[in-house]
């Protein structure tokens, strides 16, 4: 059943009626314009003499209460026509505030296409004291029973509003409410609305180190900053080290390319509003901003005569990529300019299409796992079968989209298919991850590519000696380095698991004199010697050892400052491990461990830590 169908979108519905008879009894005169449910809640457009504030929600809210205490039947009226339908607006849903008030709903009735039905919702009942409360408006439904079904509700928030979303029209009052069938379930919204707001991985990457926007640099051009570019390099080692296991080849490709590929590949007729403008030579050619990889892998492809036994080619790139989003569109690194997909394409033989399709998706799995995302559903975009968009013959169809299937089935995967979802040019199979607060993220896709292999007339020779078209498939298992920190930011509330921390462990020597204790652990921690040379007056030490020298990301913090203020810094960026070094450790040859999750763990050696530490690349 999908939302619009639920009792909640009609307890929702009606909670927004609620809202606005509370409304009109606080502020008469008040005229009403809509009062939709949507996605977490609802909302209703007003426009008020006196203004509404955000200490003013208390206000209706409790009234509101009041309201649904009286359990008002709400009842569907049908006007017998369009005369009959101003009348009950003008006269019944104004309740005495005068016709002028109707204004907006005057107009939402002029747009009702002629014949379709018109109803009313009209809700009345009588408080303790013998004063009758009634509100009736123009409306579809559906709407719950009665307004004591309404219980668990909260008002959010005020913006504005222009009547009928454009600007050139007055500014309405927009009030945000929320309303839930159980008391736990508007708890549990509330709550992850606080926490996400903890988590905003726009807030975390500033305050953490790991990316900023800038004015000057223009929006949705993330910077990365030294840690956050860390993380990225780690994410991209890791999936590196996998690809190269499984068969992939690094390519690299420009930043811009003539017009003429994207004429090739077809992008400039489909693809052109997400383009940036085109840049023009003094030579007459014109330049594209990149908006995709795939051409440039496909003149790699092209480039040499393949045969049947070098299939497939597997081509791999993080290639950064420019889309031209409205500024409006932009959220972070959610939605951005400018971004790098972790990209490849593959291109096979009809008959390798099923094992290849599996093997990429069993690479998003342990993507998956390594990046601790437990919680995802795989969707199957297949053909919508009304259409007739769809390129290339209906057998390659049929064998691709069983090819995805059995490739989910083999993995034991769940999934569920999706008519309709697939591109023109072939099916594809998406990852939709849902993060520690339940949000849903749209993420890796595996897609069957039949239309770019026939523009590029691609082509390999068969073991019969004949040359043949191979098929491609896109992948991209994070989707977007961008999209997946900002991902991973939220999911960790900024505390990265210990492989991926951008500073693994923080050295805090108590005094100037451990700073040369300090760097020697750093040293044998991290495999080389710090940036910075020990000064003099830092003490002698013996060398430290370890059996195996780890590659770990490791920071000192030697600036004169009390440990307190070090360790709560520390905390603050969330390091996965702390070392504290002072007169004890230096003369003992140890060090004092507190982790992030476990507190303090006390005095030990190097290379004991090392060993509880575990593998820091892992
Ligand atoms: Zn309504
Ligand atoms: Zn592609």
């Amino acid at each position: 059943m999908s939302y619009e169908e639920s009792y909640l979108y009609r307890l929702r519905h009606s909670a927004a009626h609620l809202m606005a008879q509370a409304i009109t009894e606080l502020y008469p005169g008040v005229k009403l314009a809509i009062g939709p449910p949507i996605e977490n809640g609802f909302y209703y457009d007003v426009e008020t003499t006196t203004s509404i504030r955000e200490e003013d929600l208390k206000k209706i809210e409790q009234r509101m209460r009041e309201l649904a205490k009286l359990n008002q039947p709400i009842v569907a009226v049908s006007a017998k026509d369009r005369e009959d339908a101003r009348r009950i607006i003008l006269e019944e849903t104004t309740l005495g505030s005068g016709p002028e008030v109707a204004e907006y709903k005057l107009q939402l009735l002029d747009a009702i296409p002629e014949g379709d039905p018109i109803t009313f919702y009209d809700q009345q009942g009588t408080d303790k004291q013998g004063n009758a409360h009634r509100f009736i408006d123009l409306c579809r439904g559906p709407h719950v029973e009665a307004t004591g079904e309404i219980k668990h509700f909260q008002l959010m928030s005020i913006a504005g509003a222009y009547w009928r979303g454009d600007v050139k029209n007055k500014q309405l009052t927009r009030i945000y409410g929320t309303a839930f069938e159980t008391k736990d379930d508007l708890h549990q919204y509330l709550h992850n609305l606080e926490e996400a707001k903890k988590r905003d991985h726009r807030k975390l990457g500033r305050e953490l180190g790991l990316f900023i926007f800038s004015d000057k640099v223009g929006p949705g051009l993330p910077l990365w900053l030294p840690k956050g570019a860390t993380l990225r390099e780690t994410l991209n080692d890791f999936l590196r080290d996998e690809q190269r296991r499984r068969g992939y080849l690094p390519v690299v490709t420009p930043n811009i390319a003539s017009q003429r590929l994207y004429e090739k590949s077809g992008h400039i007729l489909t693809y052109r509003d997400k383009m940036f403008p085109f840049m023009q030579d003094d030579e007459n050619e014109v330049f594209i901003l990149k908006p995709m990889n795939c051409p440039f892998h496909i003149e790699i492809y092209a480039s040499d005569l393949r045969s049947y036994r070098d299939l497939p080619v597997r081509l791999a790139e993080f290639g950064t990529v420019y889309r031209y989003e409205q500024s409006g569109e932009l959220a972070g690194m959610l939605r951005v300019r400018g971004f790098t997909q972790d990209d490849a394409h593959l291109f096979v033989t009809p008959s390798q299409l099923g094992d290849e399709f599996k093997g990429v998706v069993d690479l998003m799995m342990v993507v998956l796992r390594q990046l601790g995302l437990s919680e995802y559903r795989v969707r199957v975009g297949t053909r919508d079968p009304e259409s007739t968009k769809y390129v290339g013959s209906d057998e390659n169809w049929v064998a691709a989209e069983k090819a995805i299937v059995d490739a989910c089935n083999d993995l034991g995967l769940e999934f569920e298919v999706s008519p309709g979802d697939a591109a023109f040019y072939g099916p594809k199979l998406d990852l939709i991850i849902k993060d520690a607060l339940g949000r849903e993220w749209q993420m890796g896709t595996v897609q069957v590519d039949y239309n770019l292999p026939e523009r590029f007339e691609l082509e390999y020779v068969g073991e019969d000696g004949q040359r043949h078209r191979p098929i491609m498939i896109h992948r991209a298992p994070f989707g977007s380095l961008e999209r997946m920190i900002g991902l991973l930011t939220e999911q960790y509330a900024g505390a990265f698991p210990f492989w991926l921390a951008p500073v693994q462990v923080n050295i805090l020597p108590i005094a100037d004199r451990h700073n040369g204790y300090a760097y020697a652990i750093a040293e044998a921690l991290q495999g080389f010697v710090p940036a910075r040379e020990v000064t003099e007056d830092e003490l002698e030490f013996a060398p430290v050892t370890v059996e195996s020298v780890p590659k770990w990301r490791v920071e000192v913090d030697a600036r004169r400052e009390t440990l307190g203020k070090k360790i709560r810094e520390s905390q603050k960026q969330k390091v996965p491990y702390m070392i504290v070094v002072g007169d004890q450790d230096v003369e003992n040859g140890t060090i004092s461990v507190r982790s992030r999750e476990d507190g303090d763990l006390g005095a030990m050696t190097l290379a004991e830590f090392v060993a509880k530490a575990g593998d820091p690349n892992a």
